[in-house]
């Protein structure tokens, strides 16, 4: 899911017209900046005062009283003053020191591992100390470890602190003192010139009791004392989330911009959508569900129109997207044009090529296939069949998007399980769409189901549509976690299931980060289970194998020749095999809650009964355990999703650094998902009565990241 969204985003960010540089002010032009720091700053990829600004506290203290040593409590944080009364000092050449502060009301020592001299030097008895850290309990009672302090004169002390104190996420070289000097400078610096200048109307501020931008920075790198330093820790104060709506505002607008244009483009109607459609659904041994029959209707009815369609449809493993889309694939081919589909994996294009071919060719429509390895004379053969337009319907992989592939007259792109596909795969099938002269119409198929607050907003540029019902007569998958110890026992039940005609999945996951030990792993894990399992017929398919075996294998599998299949997970999407009810999945504790349920998928699509056991590996962390849990609660792709982003955190389902620039700097969809609505609203009203202020905005949150251009 996590690259779902990236790529989305992506996307989006390649389509976006590079805009005019901003008019930023460089980090190294602040007052007592050196070049040292500068790179420091760089790392946390803060290179303008906009981006300084930007980067916002994670937590704040609250220094602004001290407080009497007798009122804390163990794991507080404080602010204390006191007069240090004994020193216990380190043994010569030690650098281990511990002195016992009092004040009017009580004791605290105070432990420090290691103080430089100058340090040991002012901690004499007699000084009087101003000291800030957590209180804990040690050995001999409350102490304060390495507490940050100053030297205080008695008749002089200086004033504590008039505002909270931001902590920043930091990095090596770089204090927290250097980062709030920083800010600071930072801050009154924005003041004197025109950065970081209010952008949003003065009447959606009024609208939204919003301070202006200059307002709210002050007020997260400096909040005045009284704020409850719970509520910011939340974010849940005025001034945040004013930040946060306007970079929600930005994404929300830049998305719609791109549904614009694409909407602008010329498109293929595709008028015609009766006799194909009608004989090949009274061919389908079963009737479409009402969630099927309304998702084909959107889709027939943007087919008709002029402008190229782009729409997403989503539905859990086992939906029956694939049916949605051949419906929509004779739409085009009736109306005289090709439409293709592209798979993710080899194995899914050549069951859709199984699957279509028995559907497609009773009704005279010509299927090709073609993948990086249908080799020469073959592919030669596919390639001009597609160039004459003999193929109708052509399936494949992203092989299928190569230069040489010359389309007669393509009018409908379908890609299935779109998550799967890298970003380069993505970006090179939807230009090979945009250079046509008409652009053709889209669809884009998921069964990763989004939670809802993210779906709404990055998938704004796309219509979609949610299959939201399973065909009848599915009974749901029953989960069982099980320690990988009690492997004898599941070894007994699936022989059972066979011996009465069900067939079983035995999975094992990539462990190591190289297929070739999965395979390995899988082989050898079909070579055990035959020795112990001579009676059944057991059959191997992992990512090695070329085409022809994997495709042999799939074939005896779906025909009941073998009976039990170890596998990798090249079976993890859209591999369909009704009559299999029995999964087993090793070292289940490893994978993510979506891929599990993407493996999980692959059973339960019959009408008997199925069973899905998670083998986990002990020890099991707290957090995986509680993934698990989820697996066995639920079968709802919907809630897993939801589940998962709350267990991993959007950080990560977002991408994090290592993943580059898109994450937001200070929303959070998830904590922030109440404002989207009203952050939809003020998009629409920008858009409509405020044009003019959008480049800014838009420059202001993406204008710096130039490497969308080269995805
Ligand atoms: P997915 O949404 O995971 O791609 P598929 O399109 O592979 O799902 O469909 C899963 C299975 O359900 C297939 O065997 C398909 O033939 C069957 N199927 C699809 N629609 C219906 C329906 N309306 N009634 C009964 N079975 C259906
Ligand atoms: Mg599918």
């Amino acid at each position: 899911m996590k690259h779902e969204v990236l790529e989305v985003i992506r996307e989006v960010c390649v389509l976006r017209e590079k805009k005019a540089a901003p008019a930023a002010i460089p980090v190294f032009k602040l007052r007592g900046m050196g070049k040292q720091i500068a790179r420091h700053l760089a790392r946390l990829e803060i290179f303008s005062l906009q981006d300084l600004l930007l980067h916002l506290p994670a937590r704040y203290q609250d220094r602004t009283h001290i407080q009497p040593i007798r009122q804390l409590v163990p794991g507080d944080a404080a602010v204390i003053e006191g007069v240090i009364k004994n020193v216990i000092a380190p043994p010569r050449g030690r650098t281990k020191l511990m002195c016992e502060l009092q004040d009017d009301t009580g004791m605290m020592r105070l432990r420090f591992f290691h103080v430089l001299p100058f340090q040991a030097s002012v901690l004499r008895p007699g000084a009087r100390l101003r000291c800030y850290s957590e209180v804990r309990i040690g050995p001999q009672g409350w102490e304060m470890v390495h507490p940050e302090f100053q030297v205080i004169s008695e008749n002089r002390p200086p004033p504590v602190d008039s505002h909270l104190t931001p902590i920043y996420p930091a990095t090596e070289g770089l204090s927290q003192y250097m980062l709030r000097k920083l800010t600071l400078h930072a801050l009154q610096t924005m003041d004197q010139e025109t950065v970081l200048d209010e952008i949003l109307p003065d009447s959606l501020l009024q609208t939204l009791a919003f301070p202006t931008l200059k307002e709210a920075l002050w007020f997260v790198h400096r909040p005045p004392r009284e704020t409850l330093v719970s509520v910011l820790q939340d974010n849940k104060t005025i001034p945040q989330k004013r930040l946060v709506f306007e970079e929600l505002l930005a994404h929300r607008i830049s998305l719609l911009q791109i549904k614009k244009t694409f909407q602008s483009r010329q498109g293929v109607p595709l008028l015609k959508h009766e006799k194909l459609t009608c004989s090949f659904l009274a061919q389908l041994p079963f009737q479409l569900t009402a969630a099927q029959a309304r998702v084909s209707r959107e889709i027939q009815q943007d087919l008709i129109r002029a402008h190229p369609m782009l729409r997403l449809v989503q539905g859990d493993v086992g939906s029956g997207k694939t049916v949605i889309a051949a419906l929509a694939m004779l739409q085009a081919v009736e109306s005289g044009f090709q439409a293709a589909m592209m798979a993710p994996t080899e194995l899914l294009a050549e069951q859709h090529y199984r699957v279509f071919r028995k559907w497609m060719e009773p009704l005279g429509v010509n299927v090709a296939f073609l993948s990086g390895h249908v080799k020469a004379r073959a592919r030669n053969a596919v390639l001009k069949s597609v160039n004459t337009g003999d193929a109708h319907i052509i399936l494949g992989t992203h092989a299928l998007f190569q230069e040489e592939v010359d389309f007669a007259a393509l009018a409908l792109i379908v890609v299935d399980e779109q998550h799967r596909f890298g970003v380069h795969q993505r970006a090179l099938f939807r230009k090979k769409g945009m250079q046509a002269e008409n652009c053709p119409h889209q669809l884009v198929m998921t069964a990763t189901p989004i939670p809802r607050t993210l779906a709404m907003s990055f998938y704004a540029d796309l219509d979609s549509s949610v299959i939201d019902e399973l065909p009848p007569g599915r009974t749901p998958v029953m989960t069982s976690v099980v320690a990988s110890g009690r492997r004898d026992e599941v070894v007994a039940r699936i022989r059972e299931a066979c011996q009465e005609g069900r067939q079983a999945y035995w999975v094992c996951p990539l462990i190591e980060e190289s297929e070739v030990i999965a395979c390995q792993a899988a082989t050898k894990t079909a070579d055990d289970l035959k020795s112990l399992l001579p009676m059944l017929k057991i059959g191997l398919i992992h990512g090695r194998m070329n085409p022809e075996q994997k495709d042999k294998v799939m074939r005896a599998f779906q025909q009941g020749e073998i009976q039990l299949l170890v596998a990798t997970t090249v079976i993890e999407v859209g591999v369909d095999v009704p009559n299999a009810s029995v999964m087993i999945i090793e070292n289940a504790e490893r994978l993510g809650l979506s891929q599990l349920h993407q493996l999980r998928g692959r059973v339960g699509r019959g009408a008997a009964a199925s069973h899905c056991v998670l083998f986990y590996q002990q020890p099991l962390s707290d957090l995986a355990r509680e993934r698990l849990a989820v697996m066995r609660e639920t079968t709802d792709g919907f809630r897993i999703a939801q589940r998962d982003l709350e267990l991993r955190g959007p950080g990560e389902v977002l991408g994090t650094r290592q993943t580059g620039d898109l994450s937001f700097r200070v929303a959070d969809l998830i904590r922030d998902s109440e404002l989207l609505p009203q952050v939809h609203r003020a998009a629409e009203i920008m858009m409509s009565a405020h044009q003019d202020k959008i480049p800014a905005l838009l420059r202001r949150w993406f204008g710096e990241k130039s490497e969308y251009e080269s995805v």
